[in-house]
């Protein structure tokens, strides 16, 4: 990004995305990047070493009661430690090139934003950043003067083809889901699914609350929901398809008819590395698409019955104003509770549904016009959430 070493701080430096963009950092030429801030939830020991391996400026856990733990952790290093909203304050405020926000949910949604007004890129993998709060999320980001790159992998392929062509000669932007672990499933089956089936994805190696949205298809939701933020362009030029080998990540349609997609061996460290080098790329290990032995590339819509979460996303998005915001907080706490085995599989979307129903009826929300508002919708759909789940 520029003469030097590009100064990179990282929210959520121990999570699935945190980890591989370590990696990434760690495939680079010698000198090629200076991590500033990390940051973690709980994680001290992985944090730590992180801290230590790059020499990061300050590493910071967002739970104050772990601050002397990883005080300890980095005895004798030269990292300053900082702990909770406060310690947060100060990762973000660091002067960078580029901050990865990392972070998972509505909790990432702060420290992102003001860690992205003042650097130069925003490397955005918290999706539900722009799920509360897009319009706000990308006026605060077009009057910071800050670059935004995806990096949720069907929107860095979006990126990439959408390029510096004209926007009105593309008719529709598809984006691929792999269906996840259940996408066979019949519904009798569904109501059976455990925790530790959701948990393991056929594609993906990700954290638990992306990896149980992608059971239940919420994330192909959500993901819509950010397209049409990062992107801009109406709701109904946005679609998703199930496409189970993951090869493909998004088909872009122009208006004579030609589709261009984009492929990548389904590994996050394409879209973090191109998020990090664009416009230039960088080569790495990655494994490359082997054509010859691919067998077949295949295509099916999704089932919304089986499915609803992804309809009550698709429903949220077109209804727009506080609905996407009501969704994800009730889809957060309604994960959070299936994690803790409280509610049944089938039961996250029946949460979501409820709770945006009663929202409806009430009129509980207008839209929010500054962050703390769209965080108060947020904290309400939580509660809300909790209040219409019927737990096991
Ligand atoms: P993860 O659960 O593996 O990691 C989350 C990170 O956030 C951890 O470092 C954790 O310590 C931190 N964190 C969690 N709660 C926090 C809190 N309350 N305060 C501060 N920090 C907190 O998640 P992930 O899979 O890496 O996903 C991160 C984000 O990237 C999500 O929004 C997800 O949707 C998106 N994403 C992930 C992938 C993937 O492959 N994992 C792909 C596309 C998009
Ligand atoms: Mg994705």
């Amino acid at each position: 990004m520029g003469d030097g070493p590009t100064r990179l701080s990282i929210l959520g430096a121990t999570g699935s995305v945190g980890q591989s963009t370590l990696e990434v950092v760690n495939a680079a030429k010698r000198g090629a990047f200076q991590i500033k801030a990390i940051t973690a939830n709980n994680n001290v020991d992985v944090l730590a070493a992180a801290a230590r391996t790059h020499d990061a400026e300050i590493a910071v856990v967002a739970n104050p009661e772990r601050y002397q733990d990883l005080k300890d952790a980095l005895f004798g290093s030269e990292t300053i430690v900082a702990a909770g909203p406060t310690g947060l304050d100060e990762a973000a405020d660091r002067d960078v090139d580029c901050v990865m926000a990392a972070i998972v949910g509505a909790a990432g949604l702060r420290p992102a934003l003001r860690a992205a007004t003042r650097a130069k890129r925003l490397a955005i993998a918290n999706k539900e950043c722009l799920v509360i709060a897009g319009e706000l999320f990308m006026q605060a980001m077009a009057a910071s003067d800050t670059e935004i790159i995806p990096v949720d992998s069907e929107h860095a392929a979006v990126f990439q083809v959408i390029n510096q062509r004209d926007p009105s000669t593309i008719e529709r932007i598809l984006l691929t889901a792999s269906g996840g672990p259940f996408r066979t499933f019949t519904l009798e089956q569904l109501r059976a699914v455990r925790c530790e089936d959701a948990l393991k994805h056929p594609n993906w190696s990700m954290g638990a609350k992306i990896t149980v949205d992608s059971a239940t298809m919420m994330n192909k939701g959500l993901e819509l929901i950010e397209a049409q933020q990062l992107f801009g362009f109406d709701y109904d030029q946005f679609d998703a398809i199930i496409h189970p080998q993951s090869i493909i990540h998004c088909l872009v349609e122009f208006c004579d008819g030609s589709v261009v997609a984009q492929m990548a061996h389904p590994d996050m460290r394409t879209p973090i590395a191109q998020s990090l080098y664009w416009p230039s790329r960088q080569s790495d290990d990655i494994q490359k698409i082997d054509f010859k032995s691919l067998s077949e590339l295949t295509f099916e819509p999704i089932d919304e019955q089986k499915f609803p979460a992804f309809r009550l996303a698709c429903d949220a998005m077109r209804k727009g104003g506080p609905a996407p915001a009501v969704l994800n907080g009730a889809n957060e706490a309604a994960v959070a509770a299936f994690l803790d085995r409280k509610i049944h599989f089938l039961d996250i979307a029946t949460t979501v549904a409820k709770t945006m129903e009663k929202s409806e009826q009430m009129n509980l929300f207008g839209p929010a016009t500054n962050i703390d508002e769209a965080l108060e919708i947020d904290a309400e759909a939580r509660k809300l959430a909790q209040d219409v789940m019927v737990t096991i």
